[in-house]
Protein backbone atom coordinates (compact mmCIF):
# COMPACT_ATOMS: atom_id res chain seq x y z
CA UNK A 1 0.00 0.00 0.00
CA UNK A 2 3.22 2.38 0.33
CA UNK A 3 3.25 4.68 -2.55
CA UNK A 4 7.04 5.00 -3.98
CA UNK A 5 7.09 8.63 -2.99
CA UNK A 6 10.71 8.35 -3.04
CA UNK A 7 13.46 11.06 -2.95
CA UNK A 8 16.56 9.92 -5.01
CA UNK A 9 19.10 12.15 -3.15
CA UNK A 10 19.53 9.80 -0.55
CA UNK A 11 19.99 6.65 -3.51
CA UNK A 12 22.41 4.49 -3.43
CA UNK A 13 24.87 4.08 -6.47
CA UNK A 14 23.49 4.74 -9.70
CA UNK A 15 22.42 2.09 -12.23
CA UNK A 16 23.26 -0.62 -9.49
CA UNK A 17 19.81 -1.75 -9.60
CA UNK A 18 19.84 -3.99 -12.73
CA UNK A 19 17.51 -1.45 -14.79
CA UNK A 20 18.69 0.46 -17.01
CA UNK A 21 17.89 3.03 -15.30
CA UNK A 22 20.02 5.54 -13.11
CA UNK A 23 18.77 7.45 -10.18
CA UNK A 24 15.33 6.88 -9.25
CA UNK A 25 16.65 4.06 -7.72
CA UNK A 26 13.74 3.48 -5.05
CA UNK A 27 11.07 3.59 -7.59
CA UNK A 28 12.96 1.16 -9.22
CA UNK A 29 13.38 -1.20 -6.25
CA UNK A 30 9.50 -0.74 -5.24
CA UNK A 31 8.70 -2.17 -8.45
CA UNK A 32 11.22 -5.35 -8.54
CA UNK A 33 9.62 -6.01 -5.31
CA UNK A 34 6.34 -5.90 -6.19
CA UNK A 35 7.25 -8.37 -8.89
CA UNK A 36 9.40 -10.59 -6.96
CA UNK A 37 6.52 -11.08 -4.30
CA UNK A 38 3.93 -11.66 -6.81
CA UNK A 39 2.73 -8.25 -5.59
CA UNK A 40 2.06 -6.05 -8.78
CA UNK A 41 -0.86 -3.46 -8.66
CA UNK A 42 -3.25 -3.27 -11.22
CA UNK A 43 -2.78 0.71 -11.93
CA UNK A 44 0.31 2.87 -11.37
CA UNK A 45 0.63 6.40 -11.73
CA UNK A 46 4.04 7.65 -12.46
CA UNK A 47 4.64 11.34 -11.82
CA UNK A 48 6.92 14.22 -12.24
CA UNK A 49 7.78 16.83 -13.77
CA UNK A 50 8.23 16.86 -17.84
CA UNK A 51 11.81 15.29 -18.52
CA UNK A 52 11.97 13.46 -15.74
CA UNK A 53 12.59 10.27 -17.68
CA UNK A 54 8.83 8.82 -17.28
CA UNK A 55 8.31 7.40 -20.53
CA UNK A 56 11.19 4.84 -20.38
CA UNK A 57 10.24 4.32 -16.69
CA UNK A 58 7.45 2.67 -17.83
CA UNK A 59 9.01 1.08 -20.93
CA UNK A 60 11.51 -0.68 -18.53
CA UNK A 61 8.95 -1.92 -16.15
CA UNK A 62 7.16 -3.26 -18.93
CA UNK A 63 10.01 -4.90 -19.96
CA UNK A 64 10.68 -6.44 -16.32
CA UNK A 65 7.01 -8.01 -16.20
CA UNK A 66 7.09 -9.73 -19.92
CA UNK A 67 10.70 -10.37 -20.32
CA UNK A 68 11.43 -13.98 -21.78
CA UNK A 69 14.65 -14.88 -20.06
CA UNK A 70 15.06 -12.88 -17.08
CA UNK A 71 18.62 -13.67 -14.81
CA UNK A 72 16.39 -12.85 -11.89
CA UNK A 73 12.67 -12.00 -11.10
CA UNK A 74 12.21 -8.43 -11.12
CA UNK A 75 15.11 -7.97 -13.38
CA UNK A 76 14.85 -8.25 -17.23
CA UNK A 77 17.86 -9.33 -19.95
CA UNK A 78 17.09 -6.77 -22.42
CA UNK A 79 18.21 -8.98 -25.47
CA UNK A 80 14.90 -11.45 -25.18
CA UNK A 81 12.41 -10.58 -28.33
CA UNK A 82 9.83 -9.78 -25.72
CA UNK A 83 12.67 -7.25 -24.40
CA UNK A 84 13.28 -6.10 -27.97
CA UNK A 85 9.85 -5.69 -28.96
CA UNK A 86 9.01 -3.81 -25.86
CA UNK A 87 12.25 -1.25 -26.80
CA UNK A 88 10.64 -0.86 -30.39
CA UNK A 89 6.90 -0.45 -29.22
CA UNK A 90 5.72 -3.42 -31.32
CA UNK A 91 4.74 -6.01 -28.61
CA UNK A 92 1.27 -7.00 -28.87
CA UNK A 93 1.25 -6.92 -25.04
CA UNK A 94 2.23 -3.69 -24.26
CA UNK A 95 0.52 -0.63 -25.80
CA UNK A 96 1.10 2.72 -25.48
CA UNK A 97 -1.05 5.52 -25.57
CA UNK A 98 -0.14 9.54 -26.04
CA UNK A 99 -0.79 12.44 -27.98
CA UNK A 100 1.10 11.57 -30.25
CA UNK A 101 -0.27 7.94 -30.91
CA UNK A 102 -3.85 10.27 -30.72
CA UNK A 103 -2.55 12.67 -33.48
CA UNK A 104 -1.44 9.74 -35.74
CA UNK A 105 -4.86 8.22 -35.77
CA UNK A 106 -6.70 11.84 -35.58
CA UNK A 107 -4.73 12.42 -38.19
CA UNK A 108 -7.11 13.41 -41.18
CA UNK A 109 -9.42 15.55 -38.95
CA UNK A 110 -6.72 18.42 -38.43
CA UNK A 111 -7.95 19.70 -35.48
CA UNK A 112 -6.10 20.80 -31.84
CA UNK A 113 -4.34 17.90 -30.42
CA UNK A 114 -3.65 19.63 -27.00
CA UNK A 115 -5.56 16.96 -24.76
CA UNK A 116 -6.60 13.34 -24.59
CA UNK A 117 -9.95 12.51 -25.86
CA UNK A 118 -12.56 10.30 -24.71
CA UNK A 119 -12.21 8.33 -27.67
CA UNK A 120 -8.80 7.44 -26.43
CA UNK A 121 -9.75 6.57 -23.74
CA UNK A 122 -12.34 4.55 -24.80
CA UNK A 123 -9.54 2.76 -27.26
CA UNK A 124 -7.40 2.02 -23.60
CA UNK A 125 -10.45 0.32 -21.93
CA UNK A 126 -10.93 -1.87 -24.85
CA UNK A 127 -7.08 -2.51 -24.87
CA UNK A 128 -7.12 -3.61 -21.52
CA UNK A 129 -9.75 -6.31 -22.21
CA UNK A 130 -8.23 -8.20 -24.44
CA UNK A 131 -5.83 -11.17 -23.05
CA UNK A 132 -2.00 -11.02 -23.42
CA UNK A 133 -0.74 -13.46 -26.20
CA UNK A 134 2.82 -14.00 -25.69
CA UNK A 135 3.25 -12.82 -22.03
CA UNK A 136 1.50 -13.38 -18.37
CA UNK A 137 0.41 -9.57 -18.46
CA UNK A 138 -1.26 -6.78 -20.68
CA UNK A 139 0.65 -3.78 -19.81
CA UNK A 140 -1.48 -0.60 -21.10
CA UNK A 141 1.08 2.97 -20.71
CA UNK A 142 -0.71 5.90 -21.30
CA UNK A 143 1.50 8.89 -21.36
CA UNK A 144 0.33 12.68 -21.38
CA UNK A 145 -2.31 12.01 -18.51
CA UNK A 146 -2.12 15.53 -17.72
CA UNK A 147 -4.09 16.25 -20.38
CA UNK A 148 -6.66 13.79 -20.07
CA UNK A 149 -10.35 15.66 -20.22
CA UNK A 150 -12.77 15.24 -17.31
CA UNK A 151 -15.33 13.40 -19.29
CA UNK A 152 -11.99 10.81 -20.61
CA UNK A 153 -10.58 10.32 -16.96
CA UNK A 154 -14.34 9.30 -15.82
CA UNK A 155 -14.31 6.82 -18.86
CA UNK A 156 -11.09 5.81 -17.43
CA UNK A 157 -12.52 5.41 -13.97
CA UNK A 158 -14.64 2.57 -14.74
CA UNK A 159 -11.13 0.44 -16.04
CA UNK A 160 -9.12 1.61 -12.79
CA UNK A 161 -12.07 0.21 -10.41
CA UNK A 162 -12.24 -3.51 -12.17
CA UNK A 163 -9.35 -4.03 -14.05
CA UNK A 164 -8.86 -7.68 -15.36
CA UNK A 165 -6.32 -9.65 -13.49
CA UNK A 166 -3.78 -10.13 -16.01
CA UNK A 167 -3.25 -6.18 -16.84
CA UNK A 168 -1.13 -3.56 -15.56
CA UNK A 169 -2.39 -0.35 -16.30
CA UNK A 170 0.94 2.44 -16.18
CA UNK A 171 -0.75 6.17 -16.46
CA UNK A 172 2.17 8.35 -16.99
CA UNK A 173 1.27 12.52 -15.42
CA UNK A 174 3.36 15.85 -15.36
CA UNK A 175 0.90 16.92 -12.89
CA UNK A 176 -0.70 15.08 -10.51
CA UNK A 177 -3.14 17.79 -9.35
CA UNK A 178 -4.69 17.64 -12.95
CA UNK A 179 -6.38 14.64 -12.18
CA UNK A 180 -9.34 13.60 -10.17
CA UNK A 181 -8.60 12.38 -6.71
CA UNK A 182 -10.41 9.25 -7.41
CA UNK A 183 -8.19 8.03 -10.71
CA UNK A 184 -5.14 9.12 -8.06
CA UNK A 185 -7.10 7.26 -5.25
CA UNK A 186 -6.69 3.92 -7.64
CA UNK A 187 -3.26 3.85 -8.43
CA UNK A 188 0.23 3.59 -6.38
CA UNK A 189 1.71 6.82 -7.42
CA UNK A 190 5.69 6.45 -7.92
CA UNK A 191 6.94 9.92 -7.86
CA UNK A 192 10.00 10.59 -10.26
CA UNK A 193 11.88 13.48 -8.51
CA UNK A 194 15.04 15.33 -9.66
CA UNK A 195 18.47 12.58 -9.81
CA UNK A 196 21.70 13.43 -8.93
CA UNK A 197 23.73 14.91 -11.66
CA UNK A 198 26.18 12.08 -11.49
CA UNK A 199 23.56 9.95 -12.45
CA UNK A 200 22.40 11.95 -15.08
CA UNK A 201 26.24 11.87 -16.60
CA UNK A 202 26.14 7.90 -15.92
CA UNK A 203 23.18 7.32 -17.92
CA UNK A 204 24.30 9.47 -20.61
CA UNK A 205 27.63 7.53 -20.83
CA UNK A 206 25.77 4.56 -21.19
CA UNK A 207 24.44 5.98 -24.10
CA UNK A 208 27.52 6.83 -25.94
CA UNK A 209 27.55 10.21 -25.31
CA UNK A 210 31.37 11.01 -24.90
CA UNK A 211 32.17 12.58 -20.77
CA UNK A 212 32.59 16.16 -21.43
CA UNK A 213 29.21 16.56 -23.72
CA UNK A 214 27.54 14.21 -21.36
CA UNK A 215 28.79 16.70 -18.04
CA UNK A 216 28.20 19.88 -20.14
CA UNK A 217 24.30 18.69 -20.73
CA UNK A 218 24.00 16.95 -16.96
CA UNK A 219 25.04 20.03 -15.25
CA UNK A 220 21.72 21.72 -17.29
CA UNK A 221 19.51 19.44 -16.20
CA UNK A 222 17.80 20.10 -13.18
CA UNK A 223 18.44 16.01 -12.59
CA UNK A 224 15.96 15.19 -15.69
CA UNK A 225 17.61 12.05 -17.17
CA UNK A 226 14.66 12.08 -19.64
CA UNK A 227 15.15 15.92 -20.70
CA UNK A 228 18.94 15.23 -20.75
CA UNK A 229 18.79 12.52 -23.63
CA UNK A 230 16.48 14.93 -25.26
CA UNK A 231 19.16 17.73 -25.36
CA UNK A 232 21.49 14.55 -26.58
CA UNK A 233 19.90 14.13 -29.40
CA UNK A 234 18.96 18.00 -30.81
CA UNK A 235 20.70 20.87 -30.07
CA UNK A 236 17.74 23.09 -30.09
CA UNK A 237 16.74 21.41 -26.85
CA UNK A 238 19.56 22.73 -25.05
CA UNK A 239 19.35 26.08 -26.68
CA UNK A 240 15.82 26.44 -25.52
CA UNK A 241 17.38 25.62 -21.57
CA UNK A 242 20.11 28.29 -21.52
CA UNK A 243 17.76 30.61 -22.78
CA UNK A 244 14.96 29.53 -19.83
CA UNK A 245 18.00 30.13 -16.99
CA UNK A 246 18.89 33.31 -18.89
CA UNK A 247 15.52 34.84 -18.62
CA UNK A 248 15.36 33.55 -14.66
CA UNK A 249 18.56 35.86 -14.30
CA UNK A 250 17.34 38.45 -15.75
CA UNK A 251 13.73 38.36 -14.03
CA UNK A 252 16.00 38.09 -10.33
CA UNK A 253 18.38 41.09 -11.45
CA UNK A 254 15.52 43.48 -12.37
CA UNK A 255 14.52 45.95 -10.59
CA UNK A 256 11.64 45.97 -8.18
CA UNK A 257 9.31 47.44 -10.92
CA UNK A 258 10.41 44.61 -13.55
CA UNK A 259 10.50 41.74 -11.24
CA UNK A 260 6.30 42.71 -11.02
CA UNK A 261 5.61 43.25 -14.46
CA UNK A 262 7.16 39.79 -15.61
CA UNK A 263 5.21 38.33 -12.45
CA UNK A 264 1.46 39.74 -13.67
CA UNK A 265 2.38 38.42 -16.65
CA UNK A 266 2.96 35.48 -16.18
CA UNK A 267 0.35 35.05 -13.93
CA UNK A 268 -2.17 36.61 -16.78
CA UNK A 269 -0.83 33.82 -18.96
CA UNK A 270 -0.75 30.75 -16.74
CA UNK A 271 -4.27 29.13 -17.61
CA UNK A 272 -3.23 28.85 -21.15
CA UNK A 273 0.69 28.47 -20.55
CA UNK A 274 0.55 26.13 -17.39
CA UNK A 275 3.44 23.26 -18.52
CA UNK A 276 5.40 26.48 -19.59
CA UNK A 277 4.91 28.88 -16.63
CA UNK A 278 5.98 25.24 -14.16
CA UNK A 279 9.00 24.97 -16.11
CA UNK A 280 9.86 28.60 -15.75
CA UNK A 281 9.71 28.59 -11.91
CA UNK A 282 11.61 25.33 -11.91
CA UNK A 283 14.32 26.73 -13.81
CA UNK A 284 13.84 30.04 -11.45
CA UNK A 285 14.40 27.57 -8.18
CA UNK A 286 17.37 25.85 -9.65
CA UNK A 287 19.09 29.40 -9.89
CA UNK A 288 18.28 30.70 -6.92
CA UNK A 289 19.46 27.52 -5.35
CA UNK A 290 22.83 28.08 -6.94
CA UNK A 291 22.97 31.10 -5.61
CA UNK A 292 22.18 30.04 -2.12
CA UNK A 293 25.08 27.13 -2.60
CA UNK A 294 28.24 29.93 -4.34
CA UNK A 295 27.24 31.59 -1.13
CA UNK A 296 27.56 28.28 0.76
CA UNK A 297 30.96 27.54 -1.14
CA UNK A 298 29.42 25.10 -2.12
CA UNK A 299 29.81 25.17 -5.78
CA UNK A 300 30.34 21.37 -6.87
CA UNK A 301 26.86 20.87 -6.57
CA UNK A 302 25.14 23.61 -8.25
CA UNK A 303 22.59 22.98 -11.41
CA UNK A 304 23.27 25.85 -13.67
CA UNK A 305 27.39 25.85 -13.53
CA UNK A 306 27.83 27.77 -16.73
CA UNK A 307 26.18 30.86 -15.27
CA UNK A 308 28.04 30.93 -11.39
CA UNK A 309 29.89 34.32 -12.58
CA UNK A 310 27.09 36.34 -13.26
CA UNK A 311 25.48 34.15 -10.01
CA UNK A 312 27.70 35.43 -7.76
CA UNK A 313 28.06 38.84 -9.13
CA UNK A 314 24.03 39.49 -8.42
CA UNK A 315 23.91 37.60 -4.91
CA UNK A 316 27.17 39.13 -3.18
CA UNK A 317 25.29 41.64 -0.33
CA UNK A 318 22.68 38.80 -0.16
CA UNK A 319 23.13 37.11 3.13
CA UNK A 320 22.31 33.54 3.82
CA UNK A 321 18.60 34.30 5.14
CA UNK A 322 18.29 36.56 2.07
CA UNK A 323 18.41 33.82 -0.45
CA UNK A 324 16.82 31.18 1.83
CA UNK A 325 14.00 32.91 1.33
CA UNK A 326 13.66 33.72 -1.88
CA UNK A 327 14.14 29.74 -2.46
CA UNK A 328 11.29 29.24 -0.10
CA UNK A 329 9.17 32.09 -2.50
CA UNK A 330 9.21 30.15 -5.15
CA UNK A 331 8.50 26.74 -3.16
CA UNK A 332 5.48 28.23 -1.83
CA UNK A 333 4.32 30.01 -5.26
CA UNK A 334 4.67 26.45 -7.16
CA UNK A 335 2.44 25.44 -3.99
CA UNK A 336 -0.10 27.96 -4.55
CA UNK A 337 -0.44 27.72 -8.24
CA UNK A 338 -0.76 23.60 -8.15
CA UNK A 339 -3.43 24.46 -5.55
CA UNK A 340 -5.47 26.99 -7.81
CA UNK A 341 -4.25 30.07 -6.23
CA UNK A 342 -4.78 32.88 -8.36
CA UNK A 343 -2.29 33.34 -10.34
CA UNK A 344 -0.95 36.94 -10.77
CA UNK A 345 -1.58 36.69 -6.45
CA UNK A 346 1.08 33.98 -6.49
CA UNK A 347 3.32 34.99 -8.31
CA UNK A 348 3.22 38.81 -6.89
CA UNK A 349 4.01 37.48 -3.34
CA UNK A 350 7.08 35.63 -4.52
CA UNK A 351 8.72 37.96 -5.99
CA UNK A 352 8.09 40.60 -2.74
CA UNK A 353 9.70 38.21 -0.83
CA UNK A 354 13.05 38.57 -2.87
CA UNK A 355 15.75 40.80 -1.82
CA UNK A 356 16.18 43.74 -3.49
CA UNK A 357 19.13 44.67 -5.47
CA UNK A 358 21.73 46.74 -5.35
CA UNK A 359 22.12 49.25 -8.36
CA UNK A 360 26.04 47.93 -9.33
CA UNK A 361 24.69 44.75 -9.07
CA UNK A 362 22.60 44.85 -12.39
CA UNK A 363 22.93 42.80 -15.52
ZN1 LIG B 1 14.22 -10.25 -21.89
Amino acid sequence: MVTATVSDLAAPAEGSSGWPIWGHDAAVAALQQAIRGSRVRHAYLVAGPEGMGKTTFAQVFAQALCCQDPPAPGLMCGVCLACRKIGRGVHPDVQAFSLATQAALAEKSGGKNTSLTIETVRDVCSTVALRPMESSWRVVILDDGETLQEIAQEALLKTLEEPPPFVVLVLLSDDLELLLPTIRSRCQIIDLRPVRTTAVVDSLLAAGIGQDRAEEIAALSGGRPGWAHRAAADPKVLQRRMEAVDRALSWIAGSGYERLVTAVRLGDTFSKRRPEVFADLETLLGVWRDALLLHADQPHYLTYRGNAERLNELARDWTMDDLHRAVCSVQTCIGHLETNVRPRLALESMVLEWPTISPPGRL
